[in-house]
């Protein structure tokens, strides 16, 4: 940035600002301090029977490939207000949440996945602004190299996982980069 969004100055620096520890932008004229902290993204996983529903991106990054219902937490909702909004908007589809599922922290791109199980109130779906197409899979369908993000296959895989187990836990950890891939840590598993 080189402009002060508050005092219009152009006396932007990257400095340590008194009293902290890690720099950040700073106004030289009016002192401004610029935190930037990482990002929620919201989603669920939308189930009817025994099949999921997935949507193929109509936006990029990841244009084509398929994801579950996720985005950007917005000011004044909560992240079950989130979820449910980005299920209907992506999807078209109209959801009860059942309960938390995953919580991943993704340090390199300083984001927080959150992603919530719920159920298809009817299959009254499609395809939204952003999707090109939404559909429901079973497992056996789930296109495993056409997921759009490390977070959501690494959902999934846990999402079946427990399914197989007959018991659906809370599972919390890290997506960290391993080489060229994206490998999930679990910290925290209740349930
Ligand atoms: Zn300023």
């Amino acid at each position: 940035m080189r402009f002060c969004s508050r005092c219009g100055a152009e006396a932007i620096s990257w400095t340590i600002p008194a009293g902290d520890n890690r720099s950040r932008h700073v106004c030289g004229a009016c002192n401004e301090i610029y935190y930037e902290n990482p990002k929620i993204v919201v989603g669920s996983i939308p189930e009817w029977e025994d099949k999921v529903l997935l949507c193929k991106r109509a936006i990029e990054p990841r244009y084509g490939y398929w994801t579950l219902p996720a985005g950007f937490m917005e000011n004044d909702e909560t992240t079950l207000d989130a979820a449910v909004r980005e299920t209907l908007e992506e999807a078209q589809a109209r959801v009860e949440i059942t309960g938390l599922y995953t919580v991943m922290n993704i340090p390199h791109t300083n984001q927080v996945y959150m992603m919530f199980r719920s159920r298809l109130l009817d299959l009254d779906f499609g395809p939204g602004e952003e999707s090109l197409e939404c559909r429901l899979f079973l497992e056996s369908e789930i296109p495993w190299t056409e997921l759009a993000f490390p977070t959501i296959s690494h959902t999934l895989r846990l999402y079946y996982a427990d399914r197989r187990a007959a018991r659906f836990g809370v599972h919390m950890g890290d997506i960290v980069r391993e080489q060229n891939r994206a490998a999930f840590i679990p910290r925290l598993t209740h349930g």
